[in-house]
């Protein structure tokens, strides 16, 4: 396909790969566990064994490296196999740098097992290149990690920034654009050189899977040689049937991604103008202190993630996210219902996690209908607590 091709056209028809067999023109699902030899033992078709050949992956990690403009693209069984393959690939004695508010799945793994793997860890306040210049060490620190907006207080980074002192340094930067999505954000083409993704997420889109990606920019081929060295051999690779299915979720991203954030800026101004609501966190905002940022890196919207903090501290925004009728409560996000989420009620150990904060992800309902379940959410919420006060 066309080099100049934007990401609706590459995502609506999937890349235009064709069966070649059958001419379909639906990406066949291919199970098979094994392939077979010819008379001299070799590989006929190229593939042994599905762990590290299987044919049903091809086509979404093409997607999702030409979405990403990146070198070449792995999927994985979740986004946390894929994830963890970038610091598996290091040294014990090697350091990393991460933000404290990052992905909690990873600050778990990283404390527990990174730790005893004899990974060295700096999580530094905030990615700025102040920050993250402080805690490089030059030759000692390997990869730099981050995620913009980062979940769930949604701050910015500017990613090519940040970028060029990482690699001034000879470490390598590695994003998770689960939250933008290539839809949004591309960070290879700021200066990332790995970008991961849970696929459970976005990519897919319809809460109904798992799986990672890792990809690479041009020049870290060798990275990706090693992550998929890993991938074959601690075995996180995603089923045939997953595969398959991430590339139908994906045929509809664009549209998903676009319609969201939309919905979310609508749901945002709403929040503000909220008595109850103290503060919302949207990068769309131009009150958020990263929006001048977000609205340079990120293209056509600003995500359909959102958090809020509420009046009346932890039990007011429990009480809201139980009182909402359209909005589930539930973890997860990115699919195509909307969800509500007290985060900090649910993370381990060290979380910074605001206890007064609501994580929102905005799906695919009409907006006007995702508002009125909110202002009625937040009407009972006021109420009740008027007249726990005794003043109704
Ligand atoms: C969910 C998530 C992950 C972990 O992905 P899984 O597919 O659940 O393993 C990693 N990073 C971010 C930002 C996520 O939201």
């Amino acid at each position: 396909m066309s080099k100049k091709l934007h990401p609706e056209t590459l995502t609506a028809t999937a890349l235009g790969w064709i069966d070649r067999e059958t001419d379909a023109m639906a990406f066949p699902l291919r199970p098979s566990t094994s392939f077979l030899r010819d008379p001299k033992n070799l590989d006929r078709a190229g593939r042994m064994f599905t762990r590290d050949d299987n044919p049903t992956f091809e086509q979404p990690e093409a997607l999702i490296n030409r979405l990403e403009g990146g070198a070449g693209c792995l999927i994985f069984a979740s986004g946390m196999a894929a994830i963890t393959s970038v610091f598996q690939r290091l040294t014990p004695g090697d350091h990393v740098i991460l933000p404290k508010l990052v992905y909690s799945g990873l600050r778990e793994w990283m404390n527990t097992h990174g730790l005893r793997w004899g990974l060295q860890v700096t999580y530094v306040d905030e990615c700025t290149t102040g920050c993250v210049g402080d805690a490089l060490r030059k030759g000692k620190t390997k990869v730099v990690w981050l995620e913009t907006p980062s979940n769930p207080t949604w701050t910015i980074t500017d990613i090519a920034e940040v970028s060029s002192v990482v690699r001034d340094a000879g470490a390598l930067i590695a994003i998770d654009n689960t939250v933008p999505t290539p839809i949004l954000t591309q960070p290879i083409k700021l200066g990332a050189d790995i970008v991961l993704h849970s696929c459970s997420k976005y990519l897919n889109g319809h809460g109904d899977l798992i799986g990672g990606a890792v990809v690479v920019a041009e020049g870290r081929e060798n990275v990706l040689k090693d992550i998929q060295n890993i991938r074959n051999e601690y075995g996180g690779v995603l089923g045939s049937f997953e595969a398959w299915l991430l590339l139908r979720g994906m045929r509809t991203l664009a549209v998903r991604v676009k319609t969201a954030s939309t919905s979310a800026l609508k749901i945002a101004e709403f929040l503000d103008s909220c008595e109850m609501v103290q503060q919302v966190l949207y990068p769309g905002l131009r009150r958020h202190n990263g929006h001048v940022v977000a609205a340079k890196q990120m293209r056509g919207g600003f995500g359909g993630m959102l958090s809020f903090r509420v009046e009346g501290g932890e039990y007011a925004a429990k009480l809201l996210a139980s009182k909402v009728n359209i909005f589930r409560q539930a973890i997860s996000f990115g699919s195509t219902e909307s969800v509500i989420e007290h985060r900090a009620g649910l993370e381990k150990g060290d979380s910074s996690t605001p206890r007064d904060m609501l994580r929102v992800s905005v799906g695919l309902e009409n907006s006007d209908d995702l508002i009125s379940d909110l202002r009625q959410a937040i009407n009972q919420v006021e109420y009740e607590i008027k007249k726990d006060s005794g003043n109704v």
